[in-house]
């Protein structure tokens, strides 16, 4: 089956075409037949595409809105363009989409029907700044490929609907989660789930003796604490601003803090709330950057006070969540790093590690400097009882085997 997966969002549209099935999963041998993003959707978009030969190219076309970027890639990789070996639209046999939040109502990947896109218009008011982007893709990518052709949703939030109630409430009165949902929901869950379930594959153990913690460090951040292929905990909550340190948001933070900020700084709280969201994090405390690899060379050439302390406690904030995530699971077999840095930083990732010798993690700093760009690989040293390993996240993939899996169950 050929799935067009597509992660839409305000002004961008990421995609890839997969090819999948059951044979394909179980033998890892899925292909990727091309991808590419396009930015600046309602100007002039730049478009990146890379087809299935490696061939990568740049294009610019003047595209007004989602429909018309979902119907410019649609005809680039069915027209013979992108050396796909589709030639035409009805080879596309199934559209996944990656939609933020699915609310309690969504634990799972479904088919997208009238009723089901009711249900991600309603979860709007939880995500606001996601599930309307999401929404336009899923409507472009029914004009562009007719009804029939079959939509499958998969959320970040629903594979963290298996957190116990003790880990998803906050201890406000309860009522207010009664009334309007008050909790934590957690994000991501497309990784943390991609890198688990990769992880099993890799070590051979079953599930149900797996226990993991994953960490996505990317430009957003947060960690999951999985046991028997299940999330049990995770750092985002409500919305994707509590806990790790990330590129510009905050993490944790004492929610009184922003009345406060409010009142000396003459700001409304939505505006203090975009502050935590957009200029926090990394980018607020050194003042320079949200890239982490520009915060490294600054640390290390200028020897810049306000880098070397953003990158300290964006360390030191995920040592403590891996040591909190190893007494709520009762200890672990492995710390699991994806994302932008988790994939490509082995300074970042020893320096998180450092200090954790207690729980049984030692980095082989050889193996540990040979893991970056897309390499999957263990860096704990053999004598560790708790492994460290980097294990590349493929959320693409995982939505494409998801919408394979839903649309053959019927
Ligand atoms: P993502 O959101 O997953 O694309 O990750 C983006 C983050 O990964 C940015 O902060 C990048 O600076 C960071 N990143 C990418 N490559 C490296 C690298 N070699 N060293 C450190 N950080 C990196």
């Amino acid at each position: 089956m050929n799935v067009l997966v597509l992660n839409a969002g305000s002004a961008t549209l990421k995609f890839q075409v997969v090819r999948t099935d059951h044979d394909a999963i179980a033998a890892d041998t899925d292909v990727k037949l091309a991808r590419g993003q396009i930015e600046r959707i309602g100007g002039e978009a730049v478009i990146t595409v890379r087809s299935h030969d490696g061939v990568s190219s740049r294009h610019t076309a003047p595209l007004r809105d989602m429909s018309a970027a979902v119907e410019w890639l649609v005809e680039w990789a069915t027209s013979g363009a992108a050396n796909t070996s589709l030639t035409s639209r009805a080879e596309l046999h199934a559209v996944g989409h990656r939609v933020v939040h699915g609310g309690e109502r969504f634990s799972s990947s479904v088919r997208i029907t009238p009723g089901v896109a009711i249900g991600i218009e309603e979860m709007i008011e939880l995500a606001p700044l996601h599930n309307p982007h999401n929404l336009a893709g899923i409507r472009a990518a029914q004009r562009a490929l007719g009804e029939g052709v079959p939509q499958v949703a998969v959320f970040d939030t629903a594979f963290h609907q298996t957190l116990a109630e003790h880990a998803y409430l906050y201890a406000i009165p309860y009522p207010l989660y009664r009334r309007h949902k008050v909790r934590r929901y957690g994000f991501h869950g497309t990784s943390h789930r991609s890198v688990a379930y990769r992880w099993r594959r890799i070590s051979g153990l079953p599930k149900s003796d797996v226990r993991v913690i994953t960490l996505h460090l990317g430009n957003g951040c947060s960690a999951c604490a999985i046991v028997g292929g299940e999330s049990v905990d995770t750092s985002m909550g409500f919305t994707p601003l509590e806990g790790l340190v990330m590129g510009t948001r905050s993490g944790d933070i004492d929610p009184a803090v922003l009345d406060f900020i409010a009142s000396k700084e003459g700001l409304s709280l939505p505006q203090v709330e975009a502050l935590l969201n957009s200029q926090s994090g990394l980018l607020g405390v050194s003042g320079l950057t949200n890239d982490m690899r520009d915060l490294l060379a600054e640390a290390r050439e200028h020897n810049d006070r306000r880098a070397t302390l953003a990158i300290e406690m964006f360390c030191y904030r995920a040592r403590k969540y891996i040591g909190a995530y190893l007494a709520a699971m009762g200890g672990a077999d492995a710390v699991l790093f994806a994302g932008g840095i988790g994939e490509n930083s082995p300074e970042i990732r020893a320096r998180i590690c450092d200090g954790l010798q207690w729980a049984g993690l030692h980095v082989d700093t050889s193996a540990n400097a040979a893991l970056h760009h897309g390499r999957e690989g263990k860096f704990s040293t053999t004598e560790s009882t708790l492994q460290a390993w980097v294990v590349p996240t493929d959320e693409e993939l995982l939505i494409a085997r998801d919408a394979y899996r839903t649309v053959s169950r019927g």
